[in-house]
């Protein structure tokens, strides 16, 4: 008897199909569905050795269809000293959103959360087909809670304050927990001087040997 050997799914497969994907507007799990046609966006390439795990799509990346093409991305970059010339190198970075598509506006004028059918439909999926990860950035509770299970904190300032003992755990790809570059965390920054002076810097030299 012969055994039939599953070939293993490539990223080109898996990107091709993301990005075709229309689940949330024409087969929703969860209502209602989203009222608009969805742009998936993931920036992703076998040999990065850095993935930024991120939230969803704002509305300005909705129109570029490129990850953080708004004044968030400006703030990572610093954080990252990173120019947008590495930052957009696919054959470098991993850019994968908890939610691929622009989730649209809640009642407040706020961008709603990351539709929830995206993750347990293509996470999975995607990291399997990106086998030299070294870091994985966790940016915001969402990505953090996914990546991280029950070591997240309940609050996103319990998880980052561990970032520590986060990225010393034993794992590969290792995991570096950041608050969300939004305008809305400069209150949370203010507070939190030791993120500026004492995260960053690891941040740097991390990410300087990976992107090298
Ligand atoms: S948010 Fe995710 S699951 Fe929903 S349509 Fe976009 S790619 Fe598909």
């Amino acid at each position: 008897m012969t055994a039939q050997v599953q070939a293993a799914e490539t990223l080109e497969d898996v990107l091709l199909e993301l990005r075709a994907c229309r689940v949330c507007r024409d087969e929703p799990r969860y209502l209602p569905p989203l009222p608009h046609e969805p742009r998936p966006v993931i920036q992703a390439s076998v040999t990065a050795r850095l993935c930024i795990a991120s939230q969803a799509p704002g509305l300005r990346v909705h129109a570029s269809g490129r990850p953080f093409t708004d004044a968030s991305g400006v703030r990572l970059r610093s954080w990252l000293g990173m120019g947008e010339d590495v930052f957009y190198d696919e054959s470098k970075v991993a850019i994968v959103p908890m939610g691929h598509c622009f989730p649209g506006y809640d009642a407040h004028g706020g961008d709603l959360p990351p539709r929830r059918e995206c993750a347990p439909l293509w996470r999975s999926r995607v990291f399997t087909a990106l086998p030299q990860l070294e870091l994985i950035l966790v940016v915001g509770r969402y990505a953090q809670a996914w990546h991280l299970g029950p070591k997240a904190g309940a609050k996103l300032s319990e998880t980052v304050a561990d970032w520590r003992a986060i990225l010393a755990a034993p794992r590969m790809p290792r995991v570096l927990p950041l608050p969300h570059p939004s305008w809305r965390n400069n209150g949370w920054l203010r507070r939190n001087t030791w993120f500026e002076e004492e995260l960053l810097p690891v941040l740097r030299a991390e990410v300087a040997r990976l992107v090298r």
